[in-house]
C-alpha cells in the first residue's frame, strides 16, 4: 500500500480527501470533532514536509446544490484553532477562484475547499469533475476512511489523473490495518458484538461474520425481529417482518457452521419511546402488547458480558438498547464496559459502524479499547469482504 510516508511533499500541493462529515448542533457547533483531529497526522506530514495542503470533503446530504447549513465554512474557525494557522477557504471546490486559490498556495499553507456534494457530479463519480479537482494538486491523497466505500469523484474517480502521485493517509493506513486484524488472523475466541435498529443494514456482514466468529451476539433493535420470528410476542418492539424468516436461517446457518449465537433472554420495557416512559422487565418474546423493548435486561446482560470477557478478538457494532436515553442505556453500557474489561486482559477490540462509535464516547471509554473507528458503512462493508473503491483506485 502507498502511503504518504513514502513520499516527500516538499513543495508539492497534496489534494487531499479527507471526512470532515461532523456532527453539528442547531447552532452549527461541532458536536464531535474525532474525524478532523484524525486526519490532522497526515495534514502535518505534508506541512512539515514543506508543501502546501488542500482540502476536500463532504458534509451531510445536501440535495444537489449549495445549501449554507451544510457548509463547510461552519468548521472553519475550530478546524484553524486545531491547526493553529489561518486556514484559507474557496466558496466552491471547483472553478476558477478555487484554481487561482491552490496556484497561490505556499508551503506550510492550508486551503479547505468548500462542500464536494454541492455538485451533484461528486456522488455520480463524473469523470470531468474529477477532473476539475485534480488540477488542484500535484499529488493526490486518501484519508477519508469514512467515504472509502464509494466510487465517488473525490474518492476514488480523481485518482486516475494522478497515476504516479497517490497515496494513502495515516488515517486511512491505521484503519484498514485495525479492520484487517479483525477480518484475517483473528485470535479466537472471537465475538462479533451486533445491535442497532436493523436487521435489514446488517445482514451481509453477519453472514460474512458466521464464516469466522466463535461467538454472535445480537441485541438492540434488531433482537426482537429474531424473538418475533421465534414465536416471542413482542408487542410494539422494533420489528422487520419481511426479515423474520432470513432471522430463522441465520440461526440455521449460524448451528450448521458451529457458531454460538447469542440472542437476548430477557428485555428492558417502556410503554412509550420516552427516556420518561413507565419501565419494567420481562423475558424475551414475553411483552405485552402496548410496550416495547428499549434495552437488554438484567439476565442477557450477565449472558453476554460473560461471552465477551472470554473473548481473545471483540468487533463491536451498534448499541443494546436506546443508549441515547439515560434509563435505557443500562445494556449498551454494560457491554462497553465488558469490552473494556476483555481488552485489559489482552484482547483486541475493534468498535464501529453504527452507532458504538458514539455509544462508547458517550461512556467515556473510547481510550479503554484497542480501536475506534472513524468508518460507519466503510467498515461494514470492508467486513463483508468487499473491495473499497477509494483504496482499490490507490493501489492500480
Ligand atoms: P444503527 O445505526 O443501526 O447502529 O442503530 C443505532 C440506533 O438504534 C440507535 O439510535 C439506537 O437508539 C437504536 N436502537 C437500539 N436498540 C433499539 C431498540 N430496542 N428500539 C429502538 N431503537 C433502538
Amino acid at each position: 500500500m502507498n502511503t504518504v510516508d513514502q513520499y516527500n511533499f516538499k513543495d508539492k500541493k497534496a489534494l487531499i480527501r479527507v471526512d470532515f462529515n461532523v456532527p453539528l448542533d442547531k447552532d452549527f457547533n461541532i458536536t464531535d470533532d474525532k474525524r478532523m483531529r484524525a486526519a490532522l497526522p497526515t495534514i502535518n506530514k505534508v506541512l512539515s514536509d514543506g508543501g502546501a495542503v488542500i482540502l476536500m470533503s463532504h458534509l451531510g446530504r445536501p440535495k444537489g446544490g449549495p445549501e449554507q447549513k451544510y457548509s463547510l465554512k461552519h468548521i472553519l474557525g475550530d478546524f484553524s484553532r486545531m491547526l493553529d494557522l489561518t486556514v484559507k477557504f474557496a466558496n466552491d471546490c471547483v472553478g476558477l477562484d478555487a484554481e487561482s486559490m491552490a496556484k497561490n498556495l505556499f508551503p506550510g499553507e492550508v486551503l479547505l475547499l468548500e462542500n464536494l456534494r454541492f455538485h451533484p457530479e461528486e456522488e455520480k463519480g463524473d469523470l470531468q469533475f474529477a477532473e476539475q479537482l485534480a488540477k488542484l494538486g500535484d499529488v493526490y491523497v486518501n484519508d477519508a476512511f469514512g467515504t472509502a466505500h464509494r466510487a465517488h469523484a473525490s474518492t476514488t474517480i480523481v485518482a486516475q489523473f494522478f497515476p504516479k502521485a497517490k497515496y494513502v493517509g495515516y488515517l486511512m493506513a491505521e484503519e484498514l490495518k485495525n479492520a484487517e486484524k479483525v477480518n484475517h488472523g483473528a485470535a479466537k475466541p472471537f465475538t462479533a458484538i451486533m445491535g442497532g435498529a436493523k436487521v435489514s443494514d446488517k445482514i451481509l456482514l453477519i453472514e460474512s461474520l458466521l464464516d469466522k466468529v466463535d461467538n454472535l451476539i445480537i441485541g438492540g433493535g434488531m433482537a426482537y425481529t429474531f424473538a418475533k420470528a421465534q414465536g416471542g410476542k413482542i408487542g410494539n418492539s422494533l420489528l422487520e417482518e419481511d426479515r423474520m424468516v432470513l432471522c430463522l436461517e441465520l440461526l440455521v446457518k449460524a448451528k450448521a457452521k458451529g457458531v454460538n449465537l447469542v440472542l437476548p433472554i430477557d428485555t428492558v420495557i417502556a410503554d412509550k419511546f420516552d427516556n420518561d416512559a413507565s419501565k419494567n422487565q420481562v423475558d424475551t418474546g414475553e411483552i405485552p402488547d402496548g410496550w416495547m423493548g428499549l434495552d437488554i435486561g438484567p439476565k442477557t446482560i450477565e449472558l453476554f458480558t460473560q461471552v465477551v470477557k472470554n473473548s481473545k478478538t471483540i468487533l463491536w457494532n451498534g448499541p443494546m438498547g436506546v443508549f441515547e436515553m439515560e434509563n435505557f442505556e443500562k445494556g449498551t453500557k454494560a457491554i462497553a464496559e465488558a469490552v473494556v474489561e476483555a481488552t485489559k486482559n489482552g484482547a483486541f477490540s475493534l468498535i464501529g459502524g453504527g452507532d458504538s462509535a458514539a455509544a462508547i464516547a458517550k461512556f467515556g471509554l473510547e481510550d479503554q479499547v484497542s480501536y475506534v473507528s472513524t468508518g460507519g458503512g466503510a467498515l461494514l462493508e470492508y467486513m463483508e469482504g468487499k473491495e473499497l473503491p477509494g483504496v482499490k483506485a490507490i493501489q492500480e
